[in-house]
């Protein structure tokens, strides 16, 4: 029978090929009809025969591109118009744009082969792209997505280019980016004394420095990279000494799968990672030795190519495994201006590989691992972001604004919570200009009404995100409690709206109800009811606010204070140094010191016990420090230290009391650094399971930093499923802070427990602590 269809289809759809697939498809039909871009997806309009119409629906849903992601196909009776044959037709643009922008994608298989390829017309041109494949998020600077739209608008296309963009069979057809030697932008090299310019002469020149030990700023998909040959221990160091980066682990970039598998153990999900469309970096341990690379840590991050520029520099000869570490210096964000990059890397970078096309916004790599608990998501940004990481039943606009470190900012539209890519440090304030950048490119790009917007900041009054709340205009404004929002980050990405469940939220620092800093929070309830604190980690002191989370010696002095018997700290085989006693004053004195509950501190402490009494250089360093040495433990170590809880309260007393006599006797630090770890996980396996039983659950949610301990998800792991309890955690967004926006927009999307703040309060507080 004749019939003739409306259909819509949502998802990530435009962009990635799909109305030239839907063209192609609805031709080898025999069907007659229209598709076009719209808003919030694509509208296709089909006229045919039953089975034709039935044959193409299943084709459509189950072999779309490799890039596109459909989540929902509408399909209703239409009237037949009595079409002649199936065209695309122009994109509409007049209702709110809620279609999701595809994050940028890797070069494809098929624009590969033709960019190596001799007689190819785009032979070893470094802007190819096609449907498939090539840059969006990061070129895009309106909706719809149209070649107008993006960085590309100043190129125009040439006869070739033109009657490929225009052929509903070619791979390129409405590539919007599609450009070629002839017509579009080109890579040149620049020194100080020199520019080379010519695409391959410009690469080749990349490529000497490389060789030769030289240190390259490498313009990227979303900002500038700092390269230099990962195996001269040399151009390493110089790096960390103009970057000022002492200890952080530089980023690799291996020239193919082959030479990541020799660097690093990769298990087949963490290859499948490596592999995958996002081509993120990926965490796995170190098969090879690579002074300064990674200083005092077990795990390289590696990536693969994924621009066709990244495969130009390796098929000219560069060396095999290059540090590609954000062009920036120590924590700014990462350049993406030709003109700030060239200023603020010119006593970084020997020289400079600069592509004409203009980068749209600034999009880091991200950073991924194979988890114990499943795929983990450290640093969420280029290939993941903007896409959707949850639905939420809620038709209203959400703004929420995250935390202040490792920021993210959230905005729902359509119940669609779109997470921005990683933005950083607020306190910095290239950072900070970052998140206000990033605020304002989401809510113009969905046309948010701010009358109409619900505005989510942490309860924090002091977080320079919450002081910005006070200056958006918003229909409403709540705040949301730091570690709820944790938990609510992991039930917001499965949906899990009403689950009641037991949440565990350990980290540095956040917020608590009461204004002292929280940390180690147990919770029940579900997004819905809210979540009540039920237990926690024993109050501890932290002297000198801020600075202890920089000293792990200070921050040890706040827990250790606690202890009835007091061992002289200063002396062997521990050797505080005399930042400790001034701390331990602080604490008896109870100036300049405040209440917490927080587990990072807690792990400080335990790394000052063992060794670590230096000053941290990154965030998160002397936990991750303690990690190693306890994987290091001889597989005979047994024994645990009594981390007991009870009346809602873990205990860590006689944790540190074990490890304080443990290290006085002489036993190896690495047995001693994993019974702490596994004291933790029993003590929380005791907390946990009572909890449960008394809350009549049986799903434990871990989020917070603190997890990214895998160590610790392998105790729990092994310990909690034995119980009969499920663990959820984090997979989409970061469990770090930078999951923090998306569990405030659950949050705040399902009411209950938003708390209308004082956000006058708030700015005048905010004044009086500026002037
Ligand atoms: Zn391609
Ligand atoms: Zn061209």
């Amino acid at each position: 029978m004749f019939r003739a269809f409306s259909i819509q289809v949502r998802g990530v759809v435009q962009g990635v090929g799909f109305r030239p697939f839907v063209y192609r498809l609805a031709r080898a039909n025999h069907l007659r009809g229209w598709i076009l871009n719209a808003e919030d997806g694509v509208e296709i309009h089909l006229e045919g025969e039953d089975p034709d119409l039935l044959l193409f629906l299943e084709e459509m849903k189950s072999r779309p591109p490799q890039a596109a992601a459909i989540t929902e196909v509408r399909v209703e009776p239409a009237d037949a118009a009595g079409l002649a044959e199936f065209t695309i037709r122009e994109s509409i643009g007049e209702r709110r744009p809620t279609v999701r922008i595809s994050p940028d994608l890797p070069v494809c298989e098929g624009c590969l082969q033709e960019l190596l390829s001799p007689h190819d017309h785009r032979y070893h041109y470094p802007y190819i792209n096609c449907t498939n494949c090539g840059p969006r998020y990061s070129v895009i600077r309106r909706l719809p997505y149209d070649r107008p739209n993006t960085t590309m608008a100043d190129w125009c296309l040439d006869g070739f280019c033109g009657s490929e963009y225009a052929d509903p069979a070619n791979r390129r057809f409405h590539a919007q980016p599609v450009a070629c030697p002839a017509c579009g932008p080109h890579y040149f090299f620049q020194t100080r004394n020199e520019v080379v310019r010519g695409d391959a002469e410009a690469i080749q020149e990349a490529v000497r420095y490389l060789q030769s030990g030289s240190i390259v700023a490498v313009k990227g998909l979303g900002g500038y990279h700092l390269a230099c040959d990962a195996r001269n221990a040399e151009a390493v160091g110089a790096m960390r000494e103009r970057k000022y980066r002492k200890e952080k682990p530089f980023a690799l970039m291996a020239k193919n799968v082959g030479v990541a598998r020799n660097l690093v153990d990769l298990t087949p999900e963490a290859e499948a990672l490596l592999n995958s469309l996002a081509r993120p970096i990926v965490l796995a341990l170190a098969k090879a030795a690579l002074p300064g690379v990674a200083p005092d840590n077990d795990a390289f991050g590696v990536m693969l190519p994924y621009t066709p520029l990244h495969h130009l520099l390796f098929a000219a000869g560069c060396p095999e495994i290059l540090v590609m570490t954000s062009a920036n210096r120590s924590s700014e964000p990462i350049a993406y201006k030709d003109e700030d990059a060239l200023e603020q890397l010119s006593g970084i970078a020997d020289g400079f590989l600069v592509g004409e096309r203009p980068i749209a916004r600034r999009v880091d790599d991200s950073v991924v691992r194979a988890g114990v608990l499943g795929p983990t998501v450290l640093r969420r940004a280029r290939g993941y972001a903007p896409s959707v990481a949850a639905t939420f039943p809620t038709d209203r606009p959400i703004l929420a604004l995250g935390a202040d470190l490792k920021n993210t900012i959230t905005l729902v539209v359509n119940g669609q919570a779109f997470v921005s890519q990683h933005i950083g440090d607020l306190d910095h304030y290239e950072s900070f200009c970052a998140f206000r950048e990033t605020i304002q490119d989401l809510l113009s790009m969905y046309e948010v009404d701010a009358n109409e917007l619900l505005l989510v900041h942490d309860a924090h009054p002091q977080y320079v995100s919450t002081m910005h709340a006070a200056n958006l205009a918003a229909g409403r404004k709540c705040s949301i409690q730091h570690h709820r929002a944790h938990i609510a980050s992991v039930l917001a990405e499965r949906g899990a709206w009403d689950k009641r469940v037991v949440g565990v939220s350990f980290d540095g620092t956040g917020y608590g109800d009461d204004g002292t800093i929280w940390g180690g929070e147990l919770f029940a309830g579900s997004v819905r009811e809210g979540f009540e604190r039920v237990a926690h980690l024993r109050s501890a002191v932290l002297p000198g606010g801020d600075a202890a989370a920089s000293h792990p010696v200070q921050a040890a002095a706040g827990y250790l204070g606690q202890l009835d018997a007091q061992a002289d700290l200063t002396a062997g085989p521990f050797y505080f140094p005399s930042r400790y006693l001034d701390a331990l004053q602080l604490v008896k004195s109870r100036l300049r010191s405040f209440a917490t509950t927080s587990m990072g501190r807690l792990f400080d402490t335990a790394a000052a016990l063992l060794g670590f009494t230096r000053e941290v250089s990154f965030e998160g360093q002397a936990a991750m420090w303690l990690e190693c040495l306890a994987t290091h433990a001889p597989a005979t170590a047994a024994g645990v230290y009594p981390f007991p809880y009870a009346g809602g309260e873990l205990d860590f007393r006689p944790l540190l009391d074990g490890m304080i006599r443990d290290r006085i006797r002489g036993r190896d630090k690495r047995e001693i650094a994993r019974m702490f770890q596994r004291g933790i996980a029993e003590g929380l396996r005791e907390a946990v399971a009572a909890l449960c039983r008394a809350h009549e659950v049986d799903i434990v949610v871990l989020s917070g930093g603190v997890f990214q301990n895998e160590l610790l998800a392998g105790d729990l792991k092994c310990l909690l499923e034995p119980e009969g309890l499920q663990i959820w955690t984090n997979h989409f967004v970061p469990s770090n802070d930078g999951g923090i926006s998306l569990g405030q927009a659950a949050l705040a999307a399902l009411a209950n427990s938003c708390a209308s703040a004082s956000l006058k309060d708030t700015a005048s507080a905010w004044t009086a602590h500026v002037t």
